[in-house]
């Protein structure tokens, strides 16, 4: 977690600057009005910097909390909470008859070749920027970036808000699934099928129309199981409804939104 590290850096620096200036201020060196101001305004700072990156630091304690919890117990199956095929019980929705033909409809046939298209598609809105919201969390990508189209934004955000509402009142009800996946270009496709040739697909992705996302485990607070199936019940409600297609995909569950 380069970003962690970061934060404790920037977080030492802070301390060495203020002992620094306490040091200074001891031996008279600085007025004790400087020393304050010097005090309050890199504290401001530095609670500003830990409160923006708040989600990415309650994933890494949630990480190494269910790590701690999974080593307790080896013998059973998934302790570490992964969203996947065997997980979940889930209908599979056909990828080539059904996912990507209805991707390519809604999105009359938007291609994101390369990142000029995805510029373009942004700069024309049928491609939004999105954040983390609640019930979710996409984790650092490395070959996909952070873009949907206004629908399946829509329908991603229903997805966690619906899947909170199955928690609400437990001791879940903070528990958030991670995005393992989300737009990709051609050129980032092609990488993920030269590093996974087995799983990936080598035709048009549906992840290349910006209505594709991909779920891979769940951050639970309490009970892995419970979690588990409020997301299960909120999927399965969507797909029932026709707003969004499955199908399982190597270490993960994939969505596509179609309505
Ligand atoms: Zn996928």
């Amino acid at each position: 977690m380069i970003l962690l590290a970061i934060l404790l850096l920037i977080g030492l620096a802070y301390l060495f600057l203020n002992g620094w200036v306490m040091i200074r201020w001891l031996k008279r060196k600085v007025k004790t009005k400087s020393f304050l101001w010097f005090f309050v305004v890199t504290s401001i700072l530095y609670l500003s910097i830990l409160f923006w990156n708040r989600k990415s630091i309650e994933f890494w304690l949630d990480t190494k909390r269910i790590e701690k919890e999974a080593q307790k117990k080896p013998d059973q199956p998934n302790r570490y909470c992964a969203c996947n095929w065997s997980s979940l019980s889930l209908k599979k929705d056909s990828y080539p008859k059904k996912h990507r033909p209805l991707a390519q409809k809604i999105t009359q046939n938007r291609y994101i070749k390369d990142s000029k298209t995805l510029n373009k598609y942004l700069r024309n809105k049928d491609l939004m920027t999105f954040t983390d919201q609640d019930g979710y969390w996409v984790e650092p990508l490395t070959h996909s970036s952070m873009h949907l189209t206004p629908l399946a934004l829509k329908r991603l955000n229903e997805l966690g808000r619906l899947f909170r509402k199955n928690l609400e009142d437990t001791k879940d009800a903070n528990s958030y699934f991670v995005i393992s996946s989300v737009t990709r270009t051609e050129k980032q496709q092609k990488q993920i099928v030269r590093a996974y040739p087995n799983s990936a697909t080598r035709n048009k992705s549906t992840h290349s129309y910006g209505v594709s996302f991909d779920i891979s485990k769940m951050m639970y607070k309490s009970s892995c199981n419970y979690s588990l199936k409020a997301l299960e019940k909120a999927l399965t409600e969507m797909q029932s409804q026709g707003k969004l297609l499955i199908c399982p995909e190597k270490g993960c569950i994939h969505i596509t939104i179609v309505n």
